[in-house]
């Protein structure tokens, strides 16, 4: 269908590399996008690429520090360089330090929020002249259940994820005028290394996610491949400043 055509669009997709980046990847590029796989670690980088090359997309990898502005704007420029242009962007990078918060060392707190959260909004203003030049773009940064809720082994994630949520809606509010929409996804378990993962060190979770996650299942990567379409194209063009559950249900069941 026209309005969900990504046709000559181009992408990219921070945290690019694997888990629910990749998914994204795979859901634009099947759309038509182009994609542009960030990420730190070359050898996934290619992997990833090698992927997406399989099932005919035109992608390319871009190693990203993503605790870096010089970084975040030479992926912009690098982007531009080889496909031309970039009209939508996934901040998708993330990562988790669990412990209970009296534990955090500062350098840690820093490490999350900046990894999640700052790099988001670096990405985003590095992101806007580009976008400007081709009279728009798509912008979806990616939060979690902990934007919603908290949990005593997350502070520093959770802060971070509901920064992404606010960022999200000041930002839309300032660039709906230049026709970037920018919204959130809030994915719920979903089964990745970050969580395969947490479910080695928190006692339980596998458990008590499919207990509570009404769709009866931990999510999948792939589960991802639509919202980002939806996200990306015309199809969400009066859609700003939202976040919405990726999640089966979960953050609903009461
Ligand atoms: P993965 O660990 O598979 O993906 C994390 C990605 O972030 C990797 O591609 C990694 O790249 C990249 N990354 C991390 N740190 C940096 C950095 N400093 N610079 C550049 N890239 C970096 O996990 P997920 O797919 O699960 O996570 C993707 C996003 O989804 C994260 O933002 C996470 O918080 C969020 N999320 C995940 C949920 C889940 O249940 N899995 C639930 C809710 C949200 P590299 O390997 O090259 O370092």
């Amino acid at each position: 269908m026209k309005l969900f055509d990504l046709t000559g669009k181009v992408a990219v997709v921070t945290g690019g590399n694997g888990g629910i980046g990749l998914g994204m990847a795979k859901g634009l590029g099947q759309a038509g996008a182009a994609v542009v796989i960030a990420g730190r670690n070359a050898e996934k980088n290619a992997a990833a690429v090698a992927e997406l090359g399989k099932l005919d997309i035109r992608a390319v990898a871009v190693e990203h520090q993503a605790t870096e502005e010089a970084s975040a704007k030479a992926l912009v420029s690098a982007t531009t360089q080889m496909l031309g242009r970039l009209d939508i962007l996934v901040n998708n990078a993330g990562i988790n330090i669990r412990k209970q918060p009296q534990d955090y060392t500062l350098s840690e707190w820093n490490e999350v929020m900046t990894t999640n959260l700052t790099s988001a909004f670096m990405g985003c203003q590095a992101a806007y002249p580009a976008m400007l030049k081709t009279g728009g773009g798509k912008i979806i940064n990616t939060g979690s259940m902990m934007s919603i809720f908290g949990a005593s082994f997350t502070t520093p994630y959770a802060a971070s994820k509901g920064g992404i949520v606010q960022m999200t809606r000041a930002l839309a509010t300032a660039w709906a005028k230049d026709n970037i929409q920018v919204n959130a996804i809030l994915p719920g378990w979903i089964d990745t290394d970050l969580t395969r993962r947490a479910r080695k060190d928190v006692a339980g979770l596998h458990d008590r996610v499919l207990a509570r996650t009404p769709a009866g299942r931990w999510g999948t990567a792939e589960d991802h491949a639509g919202i980002a379409v939806f996200l990306a194209s015309a199809a969400s063009d009066f859609v700003t400043g939202t976040a919405i559950p990726v999640d089966g249900g979960y953050s609903v069941q009461g």
